[in-house]
């Protein structure tokens, strides 16, 4: 009794951390301790745990924690920023499968539930195994182990049938008394299908929309799991991420302007896209030397990253070139979109990581109205998110999304490799403007040699 009021403390306390923690990550001044203190917090309740009456599997217990955290902690050392999502997408699976995994030992076990009890663990059985066979299929997509889109015919069809059935079977055996083997056998490997089926068709940009909505899947899982194993902890963690999730979601769903049934439903492939207005005109290429006069000359320079400057990892170079430029004497910021790059505050994790202070870097509707005023907007590796059909080509895929008004600059210069098209696979009505010119190459590289024609030029 004492131990579990203990333990129950220890939970309790640790939740709240989480909440904290959270609370912290929604700045980039603070979120390096908020992941700090939540992590403190997981440590505490996962100690906690060795501390519940008549444990059992100690050992095994030890050697999983073990294991995991190794993996972890030596994954997390060499992730490279570009392959965060995937390792999100990753990490995530795990959690929804761990899950599914309590899910099926209880279902094993037989014990009796409650009618409340029971509809839980089949939906958290579901979601869970949804959250991770779907998170393994995100993952290939994103690491380029698979094809980025498969559309099955009567694709929609066959989701609701295969959902409908899987939810079924969950509830048929979590509400029976003694549930044979095959039967739950055959109810995971339905839900298993069902997370491949539903991530298969989705590609291109709604991949980080669905890997943040596997997310939440996963914790609701775990809640609904806390629930039916009469744990705390894992149902306010688990709440926790599942409702944080669910808003994650639905934010960048706005910034993109594509409602949530839609990702689902009809999905953006990846592939190069059908649909919207011929782009016409020619690409004007501009050299170095050109587009360093021009910043260096101006008055105002807005940078806009995107997802190019992060592969190249070019984010020192951009900052070394800005701080010259403000020595001499121009105002240099940076425009940061909310779906920029692979992930929510891909851009702004980048940028602090190479020292650019949190006063520089402006989201959409900060800095927006001030383009206008810019001499120059400089686009680097990034495409979708400056796309003006946004704005103007009703049938374009991304018509409707927000998007940075690079195009209203005096000058735009766009540095990229060549004449490929964005995420969406949609071309892009900027880089054929008047205003507009392109400089080729890799940022890194194209940065760098910006940086010597500024260092040279006299003021
Ligand atoms: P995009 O993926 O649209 O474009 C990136 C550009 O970078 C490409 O046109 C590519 O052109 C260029 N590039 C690639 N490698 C390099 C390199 N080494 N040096 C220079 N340029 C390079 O990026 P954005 O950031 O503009 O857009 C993000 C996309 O992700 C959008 O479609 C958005 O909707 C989607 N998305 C993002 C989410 C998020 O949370 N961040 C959420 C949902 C969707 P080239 O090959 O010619 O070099």
């Amino acid at each position: 009794m004492t131990s579990n009021w203990f333990v129950n403390m220890a939970y309790f306390i640790a939740a709240i951390v989480f909440i904290f923690g959270l609370k912290a990550m929604a700045s980039p001044v603070t979120a390096r301790k908020g992941v700090v203190w939540a992590g403190y917090a997981m440590i505490g309740a996962t100690v906690a745990t060795f501390f519940i009456p008549d444990l059992h599997n100690i050992g095994l217990m030890v050697v999983a924690i073990v294991l995991g955290g190794g993996v972890a902690w030596y994954s997390g050392k060499v992730v490279k920023m570009t392959d965060m999502p995937q390792m999100v997408a990753i990490y995530n699976g795990m959690g929804g499968g761990a899950a599914a995994g309590i899910a099926a030992i209880e279902l094993v076990r037989g014990v009796p539930h409650d009618a409340i009890t029971s509809t839980l663990l089949a939906l958290g059985a579901v979601i869970g195994a949804v959250a991770f066979s779907g998170s393994c299929v995100a993952f290939a997509k994103l690491q380029g182990l698979m094809n980025k889109a498969i559309r099955l015919p009567g694709q929609n069809n066959i989701n609701f049938l295969l959902s409908v059935v899987t939810i079924g079977i969950g509830l048929t055996v979590a509400y029976s008394a003694h549930p044979s083997g095959f039967e739950i056998f055959l109810f995971f490997v339905l839900a298993l299908a069902l997370g491949v089926i539903l991530v298969l068709p989705i590609g291109g940009a709604d991949m980080p929309v669905v890997i943040s909505l596997l997310n939440a899947f996963t914790g609701l899982a775990v809640g609904f799991k806390g629930f039916v194993i009469g744990n705390p902890a894992l149902i306010v963690a688990g709440i926790v991420v599942g409702a944080s999730g669910m808003l994650l979601t639905q934010l960048m769903a706005k910034a993109m302007n594509r409602p949530i049934k839609n990702v689902i439903f009809a999905p953006i492939t990846g592939a190069a896209v059908e649909g919207g207005e011929a782009v016409e005109g020619t690409m004007r290429e501009l050299s170095a030397m050109d587009a360093a006069a021009l910043m260096r000359y101006g008055q105002k320079v807005i940078i806009v990253p995107g997802y190019g400057m992060a592969v190249a990892g070019a984010q020192h170079k951009v900052w070394e070139m800005s701080q010259l430029l403000e020595e001499a004497g121009v105002e240099v910021v940076f425009a940061i979109h909310p779906v920029a790059g692979r992930m929510p505050g891909h851009m702004n994790v980048l940028l602090a990581e190479a020292g650019v202070p949190y006063d520089k870097i402006f989201d959409l509707d900060e800095i927006n109205a001030d383009f206008a005023q810019a001499d120059v907007a400089l686009v680097i590796g990034a495409n979708d998110v400056v796309n003006p059909v946004a704005r103007t080509d009703k049938s374009s895929p991304i018509y409707g999304m927000p998007i940075l008004n690079a195009d209203m600059a005096q000058n735009v210069i766009v540095v990229k490799r060549g004449k490929g098209a964005g995420y969406s696979g949609i071309e892009n009505a900027l880089f054929y403007k008047d205003n507009c010119r392109m400089l080729y190459g890799s940022a890194q590289e194209a940065i760098g040699e910006v940086i010597q024609h500024v260092k040279s030029m006299e003021g």
